[in-house]
């Protein structure tokens, strides 16, 4: 059986490894010459399971607003006329409720925690090393900061997370790169999240896929799914057609766009964020741990000889376009804690357009067309979320039952809504 995928983000790849290991003929087009171009190409690198949580919260909204007028802020809105626009905030204001906030992060975390197992042992398997650091720590710069992680505490006792609060002393015990004169309240640890270069892993995994006989159509746009009688029989492509038995849509923010001439209308919107890499100078002033500026949103992470500072979340436009203000508070943070750490002043840019859904939780396997799978829509956490969508998907293309519950993974959850 031949199975098509769309997109060679991370997830278009490792969609295409765990199909394989299904033992299916795969093919992976993709319109950039290479993998991982767009949204996985420069993210943070965090994989950390138990701070997977919707963008959708209590208090989320009043942040926003808060910050609408800053120059400097993690969360940028820009009020723009596409209805698109409004009919995703429409809905993300609705999931901001309690209730919906704890389903919506519970179904992220089940298939986050099952990810990382997933990434662990593809990593063992094959031996890969895509710059991976162990551990995470979140700064809090204030009081106030400390004492709104609470909750999060709490969250993670209940999950039974590994985690340790830290203050001031502590945090730079652990992490001796940590400048002395930055305001720093404390820190919480959580020693078994990791980070790793996406972008790196995606061409790794890509080059053994292609070992394992999956074939790559790259520089090849897919310009629609073309339905014979109540299944895709071919996809059209820029230059001719490419018949196929299933299809897997993991095209990132663009698979709206190739799922709407189906009837299948997603509220996938785009929301920007950006990151500066940077060469590490002095090796013995950069973090080997991954932090998370509390304030800012900012992540600072090693990645080899680099530093990779990522962070904003910026929802209105739709073009990629770097903004000055985002990228200076990047810089601002990564020299608040490591000065001279890296070579700021050189530092590449880059924006890139998280596919997220209003709820949360990505969409994976079924449509109402049967040979059709969805994997998309995994927001902030797609790296995070990766090696487990993918296997889930594939277990749902081979009719095998996954290892964890899709209650609300799915495509249903938009068809047949509960409260
Ligand atoms: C600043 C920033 C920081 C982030 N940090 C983290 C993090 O720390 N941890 C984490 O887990 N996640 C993080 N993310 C989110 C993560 O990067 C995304 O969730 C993930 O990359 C999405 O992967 P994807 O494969 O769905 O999309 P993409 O990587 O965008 O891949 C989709 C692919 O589909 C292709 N495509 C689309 N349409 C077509 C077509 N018609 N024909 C052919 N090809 C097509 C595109 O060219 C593209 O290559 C971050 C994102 C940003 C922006």
């Amino acid at each position: 059986m031949h199975v098509a995928v769309i997109g060679a983000g991370i997830i278009g790849v490792t969609s295409a490894y765990y199909l394989r290991q299904q033992g299916f003929e795969v093919t992976v087009v993709e319109r950039h010459p290479g993998v991982a171009q767009e949204t996985s190409f420069a993210n943070a690198g965090v994989i950390a399971p138990g701070y997977t949580a919707p963008w959708a919260q209590p208090g989320m909204p009043a942040k926003v607003l808060r910050y609408l007028f800053k120059s400097e802020a993690p969360i940028v809105f820009r009020p723009s006329v596409d209805p698109a626009q409004w009919r995703w905030l429409a809905r993300w204001l609705l999931e901001c409720q309690t209730n919906r906030f704890r389903r919506n992060k519970a179904r992220m975390q089940r298939l986050a925690f099952y990810s990382r197992d997933c990434l662990r042992a593809l990593r063992a398997g094959h031996g890969l090393d895509y710059e991976q650091t162990q551990g995470y720590l979140q700064l809090f710069r204030t009081e106030a900061e400390l004492e709104r992680a609470a909750p999060m505490r709490a969250v993670l006792k209940e999950a039974g997370v590994a985690h340790a609060l830290l203050n001031a002393a502590q945090c730079r015990g652990l992490e001796s790169a940590l400048v002395e004169g930055t305001p720093l309240a404390g820190g919480l640890h959580l020693p078994e999240d990791e980070t790793g270069n996406c972008a790196f892993f995606a061409k790794q995994l890509k080059d053994i896929c292609a070992g394992q006989g999956v074939r790559f159509r790259l520089s090849t746009a897919v310009e629609r799914l073309e339905v014979d009688q109540d299944r895709i029989g071919r996809l059209r492509l820029r230059d001719g057609v490419m018949a196929i038995d299933a299809v897997v849509v993991a095209a990132g923010v663009d698979s709206v766009r190739l799922l709407r001439p189906l009837g299948i209308k997603l509220p996938l919107y785009p929301v920007k964020g950006y990151s500066a890499t940077a060469v590490i100078t002095r090796p013995e002033a950069a973090p080997m741990i991954s932090v998370m500026d509390e304030m800012y949103k900012v992540a600072v992470t090693r990645m080899g000889n680099r530093l990779r500072i990522a962070g904003t979340a910026e929802i209105g436009s739709r073009r990629l376009a770097l903004r000055d203000a985002s990228l200076g508070t990047l810089l601002r943070v990564a020299r608040d804690w490591f000065p001279g750490a890296a070579a700021y002043a050189q530092a590449q840019f880059w924006v890139g357009a998280r596919p997220m859904l209003p709820d949360g939780p990505p969409l994976l396997g079924p449509t109402p067309i049967r040979n059709l799978h969805l994997n998309l829509g995994h927001g902030s956490s797609g790296w995070a979320m990766a090696c487990g969508s993918a296997r889930v998907v594939a277990d749902l293309v081979a009719q095998r039952k996954p290892d964890i519950d899709l209650e609300g993974l799915t495509l249903d959850r938009y068809l047949r809504p509960s409260k």
